[in-house]
């Protein structure tokens, strides 16, 4: 691996989640295979902690926070794929255990799946043990899951990890911490109008936007935002595609 972007054919495929029953299903169809997660890369050039990719291209990512109602987030990849945009969603540990069938379906719309800690306590003001329990019990999820610990971590209750907190991933298996530089202030539930003038007003080429899973006012407001994203010629897609 060189970092370069590798060629999107060659698909890594699927892989089984890991700890399933062997003999306990017999009779019943096997599990659906999972698609698997990108696993975490490093980015020569890029630092450890990511706000924003390149400036001079076209390309936004919109990360999610990944935690809330099922219905309400497969409505929003819903209408992230309807207009043909990948998205990022960290997702919180505690989550997955409760629905676990959202891993698939996020990998499953080509969107980047990623760890947003055990259980969204404030990391940066934990010992270190219980923080690096946080980040690798979302981890342990997330290969069991999906085969990987997932693309991406976010750190839990700030825009910025603290540079034990960034150690301790690294730790952990991920190279980078990704924080963002737009924040949506959607989970504050402002109104779909407001989470859409938010964004717009601050978005640019290689922004990284923070938005989250689990509210209203995001979903609606998806279809206006990449709406007025495309008028300005810029793409949201993954945020491996937007740095690699
Ligand atoms: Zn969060």
């Amino acid at each position: 691996m060189t970092g370069c972007h590798p060629p999107r054919a060659a698909d890594p495929g699927a892989v089984r989640p890991a700890g399933r029953p062997s003999a306990a299903g017999a009779g019943h169809a096997p599990p659906a295979p999972v698609r698997a997660a990108r696993p975490p890369t490093r980015v020569p050039g890029l630092p450890v902690q990511i706000e924003n990719g390149p400036r001079n291209g076209r390309a936004v990512a919109l990360t999610f926070h990944g935690r809330g109602d099922p219905k309400m987030a497969t409505a929003l990849l819903g209408e992230a794929e309807r207009a043909g945009a990948k998205v990022t969603v960290l997702a919180v540990g505690d989550w997955l255990d409760e629905q676990p069938a959202m891993a698939r379906r996020i990998l499953d719309g080509g969107h980047e799946l990623g760890n947003h800690t055990l259980h969204h306590r404030n990391i940066c003001a934990l010992p270190a043990a219980e923080a690096y329990a946080e980040i690798s019990g979302c981890a342990d999820r997330l290969r069991k899951l999906t085969g990987t610990i997932g693309s991406w971590f976010r750190p839990s209750q700030t825009r910025r990890a603290t540079p034990l907190v960034t150690q301790l991933a690294r730790k952990a298996g991920y190279p980078h911490v990704l924080s963002y530089d737009v924040d949506s202030h959607d989970a504050n539930d402002p109104g779909a109008a407001a989470v859409q003038r938010t964004v717009l007003d601050s978005v640019g080429p290689g922004s990284v936007v923070s938005l989250h899973l689990g509210h209203a006012g995001t979903v609606a407001a998806l279809p206006p935002i990449l709406d007025g994203l495309r008028r300005r010629g810029l793409r949201a897609v993954t945020t491996t595609e937007l740095v690699t």
